[in-house]
């Protein structure tokens, strides 16, 4: 059954939060309209002025106007998670690793662990540790380097993480820093929430894909041999400090990894930023600094307006969640760490989008246009040739979005921008989409 809420009663702040709760909330068995950004006023603030005096930064709501952002080392932009007493900033920008103060404000104690892993502690350890002590003699720094990969995001890698704290007697005042991509955001986060039942920690996002999606928003995890992300908790970071920087050493690979989930943003809620990375791909992949920047805002806006609104993904949520059942099954299926996370996004929007199609949720030039970007940013748009039917459905039966054995997806409705989480489909379609993509 559908629930959808007018636009026209979205005006005020408060109706829009208690509408939008409302309206997904109470239909977890049928599906939910999810309203596109431009239905809501801006939740996510977004400030722009000079970090140094962020207190006294001039909030600007978001808009939904594809402007570019000229970022240079003094100016930066501030996105705020809306979670009262759990709200948090993230900052973007250039060369805020140089910033000591922009980390050491949200530092809690004197004694901070970072968990990094064995390729990023040689680029940016020393950076961070600098960033963490300068001109503060009493902070010390402990850290933890793990392997590196999708395939240790796991039980016994985690457990390095305690052996650390607990071997250096880290107590509840200490800060944990994740250092990484999104796997070793994950990991620490989850450390963080279960060590002395949670410590303070801190993201810093080194890969596009931890900075527009997993260093935001505050789920934790790690994988369990039969499914992604299957163990983990909701657990908010005190800040979230991008430096646009550390992408230049970041592999081709793993940037247009990160643009998947950039173009997802689009799909699922903000039609006026797809059209935008339409015309911007050639930049972005270009890594020119201003498109990044904007993508990266943006993004982060998109995520931190949805964080707000459910932050314990109760329904809108999980929106986020375009082409990940599909995704997160290539991922298990062809072996952790084989696709990379952006790569069987990719494939699974495109699954999601084909299905959307079937049911005659979409016309067909949102799916031509899905298949356009995701080639232009050079990402798959099928799954790989081992994934069959029965490897899909069994992985998918495990999936966090079933409920009371019925599968939940999010597939596209109406116009560009718009979604719904639905367990309400028909079956054939996802039994022709599912035969449309595999050999057998
Ligand atoms: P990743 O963490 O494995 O990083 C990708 C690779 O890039 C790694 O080899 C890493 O060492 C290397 N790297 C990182 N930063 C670098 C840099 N600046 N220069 C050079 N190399 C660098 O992968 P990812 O794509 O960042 O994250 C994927 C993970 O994030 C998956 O486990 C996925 O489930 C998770 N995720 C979580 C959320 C969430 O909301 N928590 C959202 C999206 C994805």
């Amino acid at each position: 059954m559908a629930v959808a809420s007018s636009p026209s009663s979205l005006h005020s702040h408060s109706k829009t939060f208690n509408t939008a709760r409302h309206s997904f909330s109470t239909s977890s068995l049928g599906f939910v309209k999810i309203l596109s950004r431009s239905d809501f006023c801006s939740v996510g603030r977004v400030c722009t002025g000079p970090l140094r005096s962020h207190a006294n930064l001039i909030k600007v709501s978001a808009s939904a106007a594809p402007v570019m952002d000229k970022p240079d080392s003094r100016v930066s932009t501030v996105v705020d998670v809306d979670l009262g007493n759990r709200s948090y900033p993230i900052y973007i920008g250039p060369g805020l690793l140089d910033e000591p103060d922009l980390l050491q404000r949200h530092v809690h104690g004197k004694r901070v662990l970072v968990v990094t892993n064995t390729t990023i502690a040689p680029l940016y350890l020393d950076k961070v540790t600098k960033a963490l002590t300068h001109g503060n003699e009493s902070i010390s720094v402990e850290s933890v380097i793990l392997p590196d990969g999708e395939q240790y995001k796991n039980m016994e890698t985690l457990m390095k993480v305690f052996d650390k704290a607990i071997e250096t007697r880290l107590d509840r005042r200490c800060t944990f820093v994740a250092l990484g991509g999104g796997v070793i955001g994950d990991m620490c986060g989850f450390a963080a929430a279960a060590f002395l039942r949670g410590v303070n920690f801190i993201q810093i996002p080194t890969t596009l894909m931890a900075m527009v999606d997993s260093s935001v928003g505050g789920k934790t995890g790690i994988n369990h041999t039969l499914g992604k992300n299957l163990i983990g908790a909701f657990y908010q970071p005190q800040c979230v400090l991008v430096d646009t920087d550390t992408l230049n050493t970041l592999p081709e690979r793993e940037l247009a990894s990160g643009i998947a989930e950039v173009v997802k943003y689009g799909l699922i809620r903000d039609a006026a930023f797809f059209e935008w990375l339409e015309k911007n791909m050639p930049a972005l992949l270009a890594r020119d600094p201003s498109a990044l920047s904007y993508a990266i805002k943006r993004s982060c806006e998109n995520k931190a307006e949805v964080v707000s609104l459910d932050e314990k993904e109760s329904g809108l949520r999980a929106t986020l969640n375009l082409g990940h059942t599909f995704g997160h099954a290539i991922e298990t299926g062809a072996g952790y760490g084989q696709w990379l996370h952006g790569e069987a996004v990719a494939a699974g929007m495109v699954m999601a989008v084909d299905m959307s199609y079937r049911l005659g949720w979409i016309d067909e030039a949102i799916q031509k246009r899905t298949l356009d970007i995701l080639q232009q940013a050079n990402l798959p748009i099928a799954p790989p040739d081992m994934m069959t039917v029965d490897k899909f459905k069994n992985t998918m039966a495990v999936d966090k979005k079933v409920a009371d054995g019925l599968l939940r997806l999010i597939l596209l409705k109406g116009p560009l921008g718009n979604c719904v989480f639905t367990g309400d489909y028909d079956r054939n379609a996802l039994d022709e989409t599912l035969r449309a993509f595999c050999q057998s």
